[in-house]
């Protein structure tokens, strides 16, 4: 008797414009679910220790943004859709995972006003705005703007690295650090969940070790360990390498260019067969194909499985342009056509902007966001169940 007038009452505040904002990126069949747990039941990618997508549907309906925000399990799926095929209502809790994520990007990292930008096609003009006026008035500065520098062709003559390091370093600088603060801000509000109490109950082999977890993160990034669980998106598995080695050549050559500059002494452009230019052609290459891969199976997928959101577009199709126009450059000045090389240059460096300085608030972030999940989840014992992916 006494015990059930102590009742525990559990008071539920929903977050009402969570709701909204994540039916609006992409979470509009949220509703349909009646909780029948199918989906955890045969996501490959769950620990056994509370699975997900299941808890995450119903705290996503009431609005518990608060559980969200916090929960790793979000960053753990790589929306391979296994559970929105299976899915008896239509809810497509693949897509209700990416939409939380969407509205994390947006929100996670100062100044949301960039996350409100990045979230929507209407700030279109802003956010290529911010880089052609930022990119003029370097030209304008070097007095280049209606003038084509004469001779052989070289980019420091049109826009010297002192305005290209002024518009570049200093906002993709600034980017870094703001997504650094969130990082760190993210992983004290996994450690301050509850799942941390598993670590000392668990299996895993690299739980409360925080080296080994890091290595073991690192690996199953590296060889997309996960991806080849997925039943339904197998094929996602060779696109997403492809960007993925396709980018890391990229910046490994454009790192090693850094220093050939500033550490050897070496005035630029290098030669086709350099190291920089070597890793740039073979990366390009491998993001373009990558990018073709994942381009493809959104084009042809089922809507009733999975809507692919502007998010996911605006990543796709940046990363692709900056890959094309970078090529493009490339061959105009090997063409010695020197006003569409120089002019081609700029247009290049307006969607290098666009997808570099604005990172922390678009899809890109996932990287980052999703390594710091996958370190929690091995670092507490949380992917106990799923441990021998990496360990
Ligand atoms: S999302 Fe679908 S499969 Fe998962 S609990 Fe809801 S209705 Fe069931
Ligand atoms: S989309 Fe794939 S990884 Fe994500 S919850 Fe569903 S089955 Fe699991």
């Amino acid at each position: 008797m006494a015990a059930e007038q102590k009742q525990k009452t559990i008071k539920v505040d929903p977050d009402l414009d969570f709701i909204r904002q994540v039916n609006a990126a992409g979470g509009d069949t949220l509703k349909k679910c009646f909780q029948c747990a199918t989906c955890s039941v045969v996501c490959n990618l769950t620990p056994d220790n509370r699975p997900f997508p299941r808890k995450e549907m119903i705290w996503a309906s009431w609005g518990l943004k608060d559980k969200l925000v916090k929960d790793p399990d979000v960053w753990l799926c790589h929306q391979c859709n296994d559970c929105s095929v299976k899915c008896p209502r239509g809810a497509k809790p693949g897509d209700t995972l990416a939409a939380i994520r969407n509205y994390l990007f947006k929100n996670l990292t100062f100044p949301r006003f960039l996350g409100t930008w990045m979230s929507e096609p209407k700030y279109l003009p802003l956010v290529f705005g911010v880089p052609i006026i930022l990119l003029l008035a370097a030209l304008s500065a070097a007095g280049t703007i209606g003038k084509i520098p004469e001779g052989e062709i070289e980019f420091s003559k049109f826009l010297p690295h002192g305005g290209l390091y002024a518009v570049f370093i200093s906002s993709t600088h600034l980017a870094a650090l703001f997504l650094l603060v969130s990082l760190v801000r993210f992983w004290k509000m996994l450690g301050a969940s509850d799942v941390s109490s598993a670590v000392g109950n668990s299996r895993g082999a690299t739980a409360g070790d925080l080296r080994a977890s890091v290595i073991a993160t690192v690996k199953e990034i590296l060889t997309h360990a996960k991806f080849g669980k997925c039943d339904e998106s197998k094929h996602r598995y060779l696109g997403h390498l492809g960007i993925m080695y396709g980018f890391l050549s990229i910046a490994i050559g454009t790192g090693i260019a850094f220093f050939m500059m500033y550490g050897l002494r070496i005035e630029p452009p290098f030669g086709q067969f350099t190291p920089p230019k070597i890793l740039g052609h073979l990366g390009i290459i491998a993001l373009v194909i990558g990018l073709i891969l994942v381009i493809r199976h959104r084009l042809s997928g089922d809507e009733k499985v999975s809507k692919s959101t502007y998010q996911d577009w605006y990543l796709l199709v940046v990363l692709l342009t900056v890959a094309v126009t970078g090529e493009l450059v490339e061959l105009v000045r090997f063409a010695g056509i020197a006003w569409l090389a120089y002019w081609g240059y700029i247009v290049h460096l307006v969607f290098v902007f666009a997808l570099l300085g604005y990172f922390p608030y678009s899809k890109f972030a996932h990287i980052f966001y999703r390594f710091v999940a996958i370190l929690h989840s091995k670092y507490t014992g949380r992917d106990a169940g799923v441990a021998d992916l990496a360990a």
